[in-house]
């Protein structure tokens, strides 16, 4: 049987989650709008307004949802999680009140998976408990697409590794306790088997930020995604998470549920931009009626329903994938997940540039200025195109997987379609049943 309803115990909880962030969190993101503000554990806002909301969100039980209950988690599946996710999407400041904020949520995740006892009590407790936030540093300058062309050297030395090279967009750097860092720690095999994860804490000596990377709109160098250079960089043998040559492995692990959390918080934005557009085309008024009259405008509007739809199916179908492989154990299912999330990933920029325009379009002169916030929602979309991978990558990823089992049809010239050829087969078939052949 397909269901497409929700557990109703879990419903109650969602719906408590959505009175809360229209209500108490929402208000947090028009006085501290700073795409940086949510990380900085000395402000004000933090201390003062989002320290009692996540006790609040506590009391519910749904901090930290996606982790296992052994580590203060709901432990709920990744369709539980992409319900959930569509509400914090609506607000820049839900998912730090809700404890899945990026990248410490991946962050979390690996340690859990991968840490030492020492690594978890040092690093994962304080991130868990909201003490501290993370950064994850994988990308680099010369290219953040191609592993392959990744530089940046961890060397042996003694009781510990040094690290020399750069990487890039480190978002969150300047308030982080640690860094994350994938590293080449052998360049004569592949990527995959040649790099493995490194704890930096914040401090250490060797590690600089060479200048902080904003996105559009914020003053030139201020921005959080720091640009950092390693330059003998020492860290103890004990700092290194997981076996050395795991690095690409762990790395992808982090990836695959950041990528539908996006994507299910992406579905959430484009909601908030569809409420809008229905809301201004039922109050405009144009040609003495209202806007919500002009066919090409309802035009609009069903076209931007259905393709937050038919997105939000595919989101929540990839989280089911995921969860079905983690429960089966099963190869084929867990290379069907992968195919989803890259899937998702691919869908996840065209959605919200196509359903956000549509209605920030709608808002005219008000829609693209700075008293709405349309423009800043749109702006997600370039950028998820590009953060956790670009468009193009994910959709060779879903290519290659689509091609793996292909096999070439037998008649190489007119292929198993052929009508002609198919046409024969079924006289074939028939003969002796029919009078007359067609
Ligand atoms: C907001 C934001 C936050 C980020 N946070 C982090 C972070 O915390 N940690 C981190 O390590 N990185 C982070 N990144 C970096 C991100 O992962 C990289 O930008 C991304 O992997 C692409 O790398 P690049 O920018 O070097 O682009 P390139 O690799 O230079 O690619 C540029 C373009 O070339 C084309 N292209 C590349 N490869 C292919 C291909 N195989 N086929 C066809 N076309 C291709 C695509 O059009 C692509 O967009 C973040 C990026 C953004 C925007």
């Amino acid at each position: 049987m397909w269901d497409f309803s929700t557990d109703p115990e879990y419903q109650a909880k969602l719906d408590w989650a959505a009175r809360f962030v229209r209500e108490e969190v929402e208000p947090i993101d028009l006085l501290f709008p700073g795409f940086a503000e949510p990380y900085d554990r000395e402000g004000e806002a933090y201390r003062e307004l989002v320290l009692p909301l996540q006790a609040r969100v506590r009391e519910q039980g749904l901090w930290a949802a996606h982790l296992p209950p052994s580590l203060g988690g709901m432990g709920m599946g990744q369709v539980g999680l992409a319900l959930l996710n569509e509400i914090l999407g609506r607000s820049q400041w839900a998912p730090m009140v809700f404890g899945t904020q990026a990248p410490d949520s991946g962050n979390a995740e690996i340690l859990a998976h991968h840490g030492t006892e020492e690594q978890r009590h040092e690093f994962l407790e304080p991130l868990l408990g909201g003490r501290i936030v993370s950064t994850y540093a994988m990308t680099e300058p010369t290219g953040g697409a191609d592993p392959g062309g990744f530089t940046c050297r961890a060397v042996r030395d003694g009781d510990g590794w040094v690290i020399d090279g750069e990487k890039w967009f480190a978002s969150n750097y300047p308030h982080a306790a640690f860094v994350i860092a994938m590293v080449i720690t052998d360049p004569e095999v592949p990527v995959h088997r040649g790099s493995s994860m490194f704890i930096i804490p914040a401090g250490t000596p060797g590690m600089e930020m060479v200048r902080g990377t904003g996105l559009a709109g914020e003053p030139v160098g201020e921005g959080v995604h720091g640009y950092l250079r390693f330059t003998g960089c020492r860290v103890p043998a004990e700092n290194l998470l997981g076996e050395p040559g795991t690095g690409f492995a762990i790395a992808q692990q982090r990836l695959g549920g950041g990528r539908l959390h996006h994507a299910m918080r992406s579905a959430g934005l484009c909601r908030r931009a569809l409420e809008m557009m229905i809301e201004r085309i039922a109050s405009r008024t144009t040609r003495g009626g209202p806007l919500a009259d002009q066919q090409a405008v309802r035009q609009s509007l069903a076209d931007a329903w259905i393709k937050l739809e038919q997105f939000r199916l595919q989101v929540l179908h990839a989280a089911w994938q995921v969860d079905r492989a983690k429960e089966t154990g099963d190869r084929d299912h867990a290379r069907a997940a992968r195919l989803h999330i890259s899937a998702v990933k691919a869908a996840t920029p065209g959605t919200l540039i196509d359903v956000v325009y549509k209605a920030m379009h709608l808002h005219g002169a008000l829609g693209v200025s700075n008293e709405l916030p349309l423009a800043r929602m749109w702006q997600a979309g370039p950028t998820l195109g590009i953060a956790d991978g670009p468009t193009e990558a994910h959709k060779d990823v879903v290519a290659k997987l689509l091609l793996r089992d292909a096999v070439p049809a037998q008649d190489r010239l007119f292929g198993s379609e052929h009508i002609p050829t198919r046409q024969i087969a079924a006289r074939q078939k028939f003969a002796g049943l029919l009078k007359e052949m067609p």
